[in-house]
């Protein structure tokens, strides 16, 4: 196998050559259940979107916000009287995942006209690029017989939604092998909208079966099951997608004083009422002492336990039954500080006021997944996204939807939402992509017994230069 040449034959077979084809694309109006996926037509114009994570306060927000509003933090005021501080993982957690007031509970606003835009909903290439790289890793794995595409945390299912378009279009490649989706999804109300993306509707509970909450069939077909946690995935072969899930998972702050590290927590604060602040902890906490390392050099740390055991899950899960697992958020290597924050109405929005009512986030430490995956299986990047989507070909896909568009407003739009994906301070070099792999992936048995052999690995696409020939 020549792996970039194939790399750009699937790019061609999946996206379609100069000429050929064109994906349509806007909000509301996706293409209709058992409609060719891939069928020439326009690609609609879509207003700029703000960059993700630019939680906006749309009508709903405006409705239900005082009383809302008052409601989650009359719940906190409540639990902090009852208990004292909490850590600021506590807090997040109920902030964004409490089953009753949570912002992704409750609220569910993304895309456009919702609260924030992630790469996903600003353009459709970003998921097909995506769909490639699965299909080009389960070519250089050997091709399996099954696999289970496997994501958390999948928002409105759009991301999922354009995979498997691109799986739908690489249907004689895949016929001999059996796909399933799996979506770790804790919000009923997203999990409604990812139904109606991805089925049309047509999902049922599931009631009998204790793991998964929800199961329907794709548009094209394909078996889709929803759970509330990781673990209820049953084992096999899969590739894990992980896109701005990890950001949202409960973190640890920590503040280094001259008495040693001291965890910063959420209390009520005397002098305001109805108000919160953040405090240090009076003495060292279980989480100062397991999760601060002692060669630390920064003065303050955010660790995200959460984040540690499932990347932990999910490498035990690669390692025993194999498969992949890609992982593109916010994020660095273990060199920042303070990144909580809070975004609404476009604009950054303080952590503690109107909790529930804000999305809560903090970027992901790859060193720490890194190190969470023990070894088990064998780790790529983090590289920005701009080199990630630029790698996968997303110029090549760029110039034929280009040729192919019939108006100046539908190229327009294509380069505005290109320049959104890669522009570096748009997402271009604020979000990271990183890759589970199995080490057998990345080594190769040959060499160690023949070390004559000349057959090269194959890289992985997205994380090695793209050459077109
Ligand atoms: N991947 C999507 C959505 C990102 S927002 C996109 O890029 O557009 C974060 C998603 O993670 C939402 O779907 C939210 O409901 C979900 N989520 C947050 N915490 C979760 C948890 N603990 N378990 C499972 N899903 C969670």
């Amino acid at each position: 196998m020549v792996p970039l040449l194939v790399r750009r034959a699937l790019l061609a077979a999946a996206l379609g050559s100069a000429g050929r084809r064109r994906i349509p694309r806007h909000h509301g109006n996706r293409p209709p259940p058992g409609a060719a996926p891939l069928s020439p037509g326009p690609v609609p114009p879509r207003p700029a979107a703000p960059a993700r994570r630019s939680s906006g306060a749309g009508g709903q927000e405006e409705a239900e916000g005082p009383s809302r509003a008052t409601a989650m933090l009359r719940h906190l005021l409540l639990k902090l009287r009852a208990t004292g501080p909490v850590t600021v993982a506590e807090y997040m957690r109920e902030a964004l995942t409490n089953p009753g007031q949570g912002y992704y509970t409750r609220r569910g606003g993304i895309g456009e006209s919702g609260d924030f835009v992630t790469s996903p909903e600003i353009s459709q290439v970003f998921g097909e690029l995506i769909g490639i790289w699965y299909i080009s890793e389960w070519i250089a794995m050997g091709k399996p017989k099954a696999f289970q595409l496997v994501e958390l945390g999948p928002g409105r299912g759009t991301l999922t939604d354009d995979i498997l378009r691109v799986f739908n279009q690489l249907a004689s490649l895949l016929s001999k092998c059996d796909v399933s989706i799996h979506l770790v999804e804790v919000s009923p109300k997203l999990s409604e909208i990812q139904a109606l993306t991805l089925t049309g509707g047509k999902a049922q509970s599931n009631p009998e079966d204790k793991s998964a909450y929800m199961k329907g069939i794709s548009k094209t077909g394909i078996p889709i099951f929803w759970y509330r946690d990781i673990q209820d995935v049953p084992p096999g072969y899969s590739f894990y997608l992980a896109h701005e899930f990890f950001d949202a998972l409960p973190i640890h702050k920590f503040q280094r004083t001259e008495k040693g590290w001291r965890e910063v927590l959420v209390d009520i604060d005397p002098e305001v009422p109805d108000q919160l602040r953040f405090v240090l902890s009076p003495s060292s906490t279980p989480a100062t002492e397991n999760f601060i390392q002692p060669e630390e050099t920064r003065d303050h740390v955010e660790v995200c336990p959460e984040a540690g055991v499932i990347i932990q899950r999910l490498a035990c899960r690669i390692e025993k039954d194999g498969g992949a697992a890609l992982v593109a958020d916010y994020g660095h290597d273990g060199t920042k500080t303070d990144t909580f924050r809070g975004f609404q109405n476009h604009k950054l929005h303080d952590v503690l006021k109107a909790p529930g009512t804000a999305d809560l986030t903090a970027d992901v430490d790859f060193s720490y997944l890194r190190k969470m995956t023990q070894g088990r299986t064998a780790t790529l990047g983090p590289i920005k996204q701009r080199e990630f989507l630029k790698n996968m070909g997303i110029d090549f896909r760029l110039q034929v939807l280009l040729q192919n568009s019939r108006d100046t407003a539908t190229q327009e739009q294509l380069l505005r939402s290109y320049d959104m994906l890669m522009n570096p301070k748009e997402m271009g070099d604020r979000f990271n992509f990183f890759a589970l792999l199995p080490h057998h992936r990345l080594a190769d048995p040959d060499k160690k017994h023949k070390p004559e052999s000349k057959s090269p690995i194959a890289p992985v696409a997205g994380f090695g230069e793209l050459l077109l020939k």
